[in-house]
């Protein structure tokens, strides 16, 4: 069986990859799930998508806790622990980065001894949440590693699955796709199928199980509050609002109240300062301030912001 993840962040259409490829599997004769898992966040949010291609019925259910074949569309996740990028990789795994960083960088910076490949595509966009048409090129990619999906079944998957988009999006996306499948063409076959996972191989998950008690004692106590706080959420981010503060007129109120995440605090001024630990980078207080005076910069450029 092929055991195939998929990250990024919402919006990259790491979906859709997952999507195409178990469809491009299916039309080689495999049996496929796919399925992408993601929880009620925004757009640029760590989500991931996962793929299993089986030569017979599939019994497993449930994320790929170990997969063959790691793709990841934006290596600004890869430090971001909520991501889980390199959870359960071993050392046959094969991890395929959007970077136009060398592989062997990333094999140091990573301390990985399994094999690592880099596809260098949308190297810099104004926004790294829309780095376009970046899931197809993971779908093709993808599809020539592991070296049974031929050209002609990707681009079918490409058209059944993105084709709904209109003209324009499945042109780039069959582009990008059979780009990405082409580059690939070297290491075509690279990741290998894995046999059945062994009940006697698992491992607990790192929650706390509750046993099954009356409800009357079983429901949960939250004793530690306040809690929230520490989850450092300005990592998700990939645009950074940046206050222009000669423009600002100090109102007080719209994006210190407009702000989902209270990430925008008042000072006794009636200057704002945004607490970029936890601002998500949502765009909400850009587009709402009365006198244009925020603007949003690309993550990357924020030294220079
Ligand atoms: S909404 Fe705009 S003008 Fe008002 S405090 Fe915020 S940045 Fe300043
Ligand atoms: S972008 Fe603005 S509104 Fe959105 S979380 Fe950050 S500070 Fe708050």
């Amino acid at each position: 069986m092929y055991r195939i993840r998929f990250h990024g962040r919402g919006g990259q259409g790491v979906k859709t990859a997952a999507q195409v490829l178990g469809t491009a599997f299916f039309a080689a004769g495999f049996e496929v799930q796919d399925a992408p898992r993601y929880g009620a966040e925004r757009r640029g949010a760590p989500i991931f998508a996962y793929v299993r291609a089986a030569r017979a019925p599939i019994h497993e259910r449930g994320v790929i806790a170990r997969p063959d074949l790691a793709v990841v569309a934006d290596e600004t996740l890869v430090p971001v622990p909520a991501a889980g990028v390199l959870q359960g990789l071993a050392e046959r795994t094969v991890l395929l980065i959007n970077s136009t960083e060398s592989a062997a960088t990333w094999r140091d910076r990573l301390k990985l001894t399994g094999p690592v490949l880099t596809l260098p595509v949308a190297a810099e966009a104004t926004d790294r949440a829309e780095l376009p048409f970046i899931g197809a090129a993971c779908a093709g990619a993808a599809a020539r590693l592991v070296g049974v999906i031929v050209r002609d079944a990707l681009a079918q998957a490409i058209r059944e699955e993105v084709g709904k988009l209109g003209a324009t999006a499945l042109e780039r996306s069959l582009a990008q796709a059979l780009a990405a499948y082409d580059a690939m063409a070297p290491h075509a076959g690279v990741v290998r199928e894995a046999g059945e996972i062994s009940a006697l191989d698992y491992a607990p998950p790192e929650w706390i199980d509750v046993p099954t008690e009356d409800v009357r004692i079983a429901a949960p106590d939250i004793h530690g509050a306040l809690t929230s706080e520490r989850a450092n959420t300005g990592l998700w981010r990939t645009l950074r609002p940046v206050i222009d503060y000669d423009r600002c007129n100090r109102c007080s109120w719209v994006c210190s109240t407009f702000c989902p995440d209270s990430a925008i605090k008042v000072e006794a001024d009636h200057t704002p300062r945004i607490d970029y630990d936890h601002c998500k980078g949502c765009m909400v207080c850009v587009a709402i301030c009365p006198p244009h005076a925020i603007r949003a910069v690309p993550e990357r450029a924020k030294e220079t912001a």
